[in-house]
């Protein structure tokens, strides 16, 4: 803009200046607010580039291959504790690129309810191994019954369906039977 200034004639210059105004330049202002908003626009980062081709196999012969370009922030409510959360565009490149998700996975559950369900679940493999190495002895122990149902009652909060039925209904009839 300087430059663009320097060339001009004195006239044009004095004609120019009166055009925009000299007390506080109001083309200037607004166009600086125009730029920082999209600066901001961009910093949020709510719009991110997609390549379907990298997603898993089973995803690249979905539908959404053929007509997903971008990936845009998407709200939810955590279905467990109901929390405004945010699926960023971002985090689902990285979830359908690199980590291969299928594409047709939706997230239902905030980052902490996410982590914790995924301690639950690696707590209930804990449990099934133990199972699986000392059924005997721990038939008769309610303690470890009670604890392993307890994570299955605990883990179906998280997921919202039923699961492990049969489990849950052998550990009760377990428990009923040791009191
Ligand atoms: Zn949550």
């Amino acid at each position: 803009m300087k430059n663009g200034l320097q060339k001009m004639p004195n006239k044009n210059i004095k004609s120019f200046v009166s055009l925009i105004g000299t007390r506080d330049f109001p083309l200037f202002k607004s166009l600086g607010s125009q730029m920082k908003k999209q600066k901001m626009k961009r910093e949020s980062s709510d719009i991110v580039v997609a390549d379907p081709y990298k997603w898993s196999e089973s995803s690249q012969r979905s539908y959404a291959f053929e007509c997903t370009k971008e990936y845009k922030d998407i709200k939810y409510n955590c279905c467990h504790c109901r929390k405004d959360t945010i699926f960023s565009a971002r985090d689902q490149k990285y979830t359908y690129e690199v980590k291969k998700v299928p594409i047709d996975q939706n997230r239902i559950l905030c980052t902490d309810c996410w982590k914790e369900s995924l301690y639950i679940a690696n707590e209930i493999r804990e449990s099934e191994k133990k199972w699986a190495c000392s059924k005997n002895i721990l038939k008769s122990d309610n303690g470890f019954l009670l604890t392993w149902l307890e994570l299955l009652e605990k883990h179906e909060r998280y997921t919202q369906y039923k699961s492990n039925t049969a489990a849950k209904n052998m550990l009760k009839k377990l428990i009923n039977e040791n009191v």
